[in-house]
């Protein structure tokens, strides 16, 4: 009975403790994982090039705040962007759709209300398109999906619809804020030649991609990228194997 009750006792302490220390593992392994490419088939996330090029796009605005906050830097460092606006922002801000474009920037459309179901999908993206072509005369030619969300019947549509399906090869998780330092790191670690890398410029918030946005041009031109919009990207492919986004 002794034996039995010291080692109930011993297990009640020790059990809990085990959980504990396995929480903090997987916590630790889980603020530690860095963006892996997702292969994603019949779009565009990156293409094959041994030159060092990276796309920069931004999604979600334009926002009043923070849109020509990254406007400024971009014009400051001469860098060519790509903003993934969604249509009902566009529409109340067609003054910031009008200075990417005439700042040299490419508008891509990112839905008109940001449904991640996408259940009017058609209907959103020549909504979208329809803004951003009242405001700027330019119509949008890439499309991202809310969230990265990829279903083979929309990515159907989209393709019937003449827009190309585009994703990113570079998560910033500048959503998440980490913090300017964290969004620095995880593009530095991870960017490679060809890659398209996604930030933020509204839907929340976006101070902290604001504050890394110089370091992190500064920090890719000193490894020997330089920026390019994804019109430019897509004709740079020098692979022999089919993309299968065109
Ligand atoms: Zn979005």
């Amino acid at each position: 009975m002794r034996i039995l009750y010291f080692s109930l006792r011993r297990g009640a302490i020790v059990v809990p403790f085990v959980f504990i220390i396995i929480g903090i593992i997987l916590y630790l392994i889980s603020c530690r994982s860095e963006p892996t490419l997702i292969r994603t088939p019949g779009t565009f996330y990156m293409v094959h090039t041994q030159n060092k090029v990276v796309s920069l796009t931004f999604d979600d605005g334009p926002d009043p705040l923070f849109t020509p906050q990254v406007l400024d830097i971009l014009k400051e460092e001469n860098v060519k962007a790509t903003f993934f606006v969604i249509g009902k922002a566009a529409e109340a801000n067609p003054a910031i759709l009008q200075r990417i474009i005439g700042e040299g920037h490419v508008i891509g459309n990112h839905s008109y209300t940001h449904d991640y179901r996408q259940r009017t999908l058609a209907t959103e993206i020549a909504k979208t398109d329809q803004v951003v072509f009242a405001a700027t005369h330019a119509h949008t030619h890439f499309y991202r999906p809310p969230g990265g969300i990829v279903a083979k019947a929309q990515l159907e549509i989209v393709k019937t619809n003449g827009h190309i399906f585009t994703l990113w090869s570079l998560d910033s998780r500048d959503w998440v804020n980490p913090g300017p330092t964290q969004i620095l790191r995880t593009v530095v670690d991870n960017v490679f030649p060809g890659s398209i890398i996604l930030l933020h410029d509204g839907g929340d918030r976006r101070g902290q991609t604001i504050a890394a946005l110089p370091t992190i041009i500064t920090r890719l031109r000193s490894m020997g990228y330089s920026f390019v919009s994804l019109e430019e990207l897509r004709h740079m492919d020098n692979s022999s194997i089919p993309t299968g986004w065109e």
